[in-house]
């Protein structure tokens, strides 16, 4: 079955004047309900991550600002219940991934807030606290897997990319706007030492749309993947890069969402999409469904379909970059 990581208490960390805020969680457990598959669906409740193991991929100073009420920079807000709140959400993850591999199940979506791909190794940054993501990816990696970190969000995942930019245990690899938000994801940022290779980045040009994406998720981002071989996929989920987000700037349409999860699930089966941004209600309602029903296996479509442009530049100087590496 498919497991959904939910909790309500992801609803706690608030504030109604700022795009990453509770809302965007009740709007997308609004909608599933309403879907057919909600009843092969598990849910399961996270647990509050244990200090000790978000130690491994963030400072104990970041970890103590965490813990502050306040802002942890311009853009990142915490309440009096956002630590622990960070820890379910980066808990979620984890036991989703304990689940996974124990067999018992193949996939999961965790709906955890706040998101986490902004999060580097010291700072807590652009709405997002821990990373929960790369605190998943690199519980995994000490359970002997490798695991490929694929994001959709439209911003760069900075703090993911930071945070395994000298490892070749796990591959990092991002679609998204450039010039953007938070600045990084050029092409030739391709990791370091170890991890040279590993760090994947398509940095697109406004307005590029979805046969821009596939083209590069056909011919380089997959054969890579191939290669690599990993033994876990993990998802950043992000639906900002949809066609109608105020924050974005591709032109991505909901049913895209759906075909890169069945692209990346016939690479493995083993599969973890985690919500990241996305601050359009019902886009993001949608765009989780699209997801679920594909990992459920019983995929749906809503024919909402972006046009961009393409983006054959950024397509061959990432080729050539790469070739250097892979066999693509
Ligand atoms: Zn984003």
């Amino acid at each position: 079955m498919t497991l959904i990581v939910y909790s309500d208490e992801y609803l706690l960390h608030d504030n109604k004047n700022h795009p990453e805020n509770a809302e965007r969680l009740r709007a997308i457990m609004e909608y599933l309900r309403k879907m057919p598959f909600y009843e092969k669906l598990k849910f399961i409740e996270p647990y509050e991550l244990d200090e000790s193991v978000i130690e491994k991929v963030h400072s104990k100073a970041m970890i103590e600002r965490a813990k502050k009420i306040g802002w942890l920079d311009m853009d990142t807000y915490t309440n009096k219940y956002s630590y622990k709140v960070a820890k379910l959400a980066a808990g979620g993850l984890v036991k989703a991934a304990e689940e996974i591999l124990n067999g018992n199940d193949k996939n999961a979506f965790a709906l955890v807030r706040p998101p986490g791909h902004h999060a580097t190794s010291i700072n807590s940054m652009g709405f997002c606290i821990f990373n929960n993501v790369a605190i998943a990816a690199n519980w995994l990696t000490e359970h002997g897997k490798k695991v490929l970190i694929f994001d959709h969000d439209v911003h760069h995942g900075n703090g993911t990319q930071d945070i395994f930019y000298n490892r070749n245990d796990v591959l990092y690899m991002s679609t998204h706007l450039f010039p953007h938000y938070p600045g990084t994801g050029k092409i030739d940022e391709v990791g370091y030492g170890k991890g040279e290779g590993y760090t994947v980045n398509a940095p697109l040009p406004h307005d590029a749309g979805e046969e821009c994406v596939e083209k590069i998720l056909n011919e380089i981002m997959l054969p890579i993947g191939r290669q690599f071989n990993p033994d876990f996929i993990l998802v950043s989920a992000g639906f900002d890069s949809h066609y109608s987000d105020p924050l974005g700037g591709l032109k991505i349409g909901i049913d895209f969402y759906g075909k890169e999860i069945n692209l990346l699930k016939k690479l493995q089966e083993n599969l973890i999409c985690s919500l990241e941004g996305g601050y359009v209600y019902d886009v993001i309602a949608r765009g989780v469904a699209i997801e679920i029903s594909y990992l459920a296996g019983n995929p749906i479509k809503f024919n909402d379909h972006g046009e961009g442009i393409q983006c054959t530049e950024i397509y061959e100087a990432l080729i050539k970059k790469m070739e250097q590496y892979w066999e693509i």
